[in-house]
């Protein structure tokens, strides 16, 4: 079993004491950087998270408490969907207390280019808490996080960081920098990619889609 599967009642894990700094989880199964570390079979088919119809496949192995954080998450993307931006949601989980704070994307509408769904929960979930270290915390953000998301996350120290889908253009978790987990930072996270990716992935499709129907970039 995977170290999420075998244990599918933990999940109020606190990442930073079950978790391991710099863990990577593709497609619910561990993907381990350290050589004495081996990943146990899991026995289990898991789908490549750019696989179409991996959906079903995905949700049944990821960890129940990421997954009803990403569905959180994306309720938040149809919010900034609705105004008009493109639709990134982003939920944090205090461990702790249960509290989530949340955000979406909010660019346009405040003008601000640092508004990204995962300042505007971390900003949020800051002042709840009074501290900017969010150590006992869970971010699952619909899109992966760019740089400045990504530099955020790690000056915030949050332990363990899900993510939907993937951002080839901008993503600082795989795709472009691998911030999240890179050793030369005095911080690192265990990270999660692909959970609800096709949901994720088709809001920003359709949005998209739409911005071109209308004539917009
Ligand atoms: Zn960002």
């Amino acid at each position: 079993m995977s170290e999420f599967g075998s244990n599918p009642s933990n999940g109020h894990r606190t990442g930073g004491q079950n978790g391991r700094a710099g863990d990577r989880i593709r497609g619910g199964s561990p993907v381990s950087q350290s050589p004495d570390d081996t990943p146990e079979s899991t026995g289990q088919k898991v789908a490549p998270s750019d696989s179409s119809d991996s959906v079903a496949a995905n949700t049944s192995t990821f960890d129940p408490l990421d997954v009803e954080l990403m569905r959180a998450a994306l309720i938040e993307a149809e919010r900034a969907f609705e105004l008009g931006e493109v639709p990134i949601g982003c939920v944090i989980h205090h461990v702790p207390t249960g509290q989530r704070f949340v955000g979406h994307n909010l660019r346009e509408t405040d003008r601000d280019p640092s508004a990204h769904a995962e300042i505007v929960a971390m900003r949020s979930a800051a002042r709840a808490l009074g501290s900017w270290r969010l150590v006992d915390c869970i971010l699952a953000v619909t899109l992966e996080p760019c740089p400045m998301c990504a530099g955020a996350i790690v000056n915030a120290r949050i332990p363990h960081v899900i993510y939907g889908t993937r951002d080839p253009k901008a993503g600082a978790v795989d795709s472009l920098y691998q911030l999240l987990t890179d050793e030369r930072l005095n911080h690192r996270c265990r990270v999660v990619e692909g959970v609800e990716v096709e949901a994720c992935r088709s809001l920003l499709r359709t949005f998209f889609q739409r911005q071109r129907a209308l004539g917009k970039k």
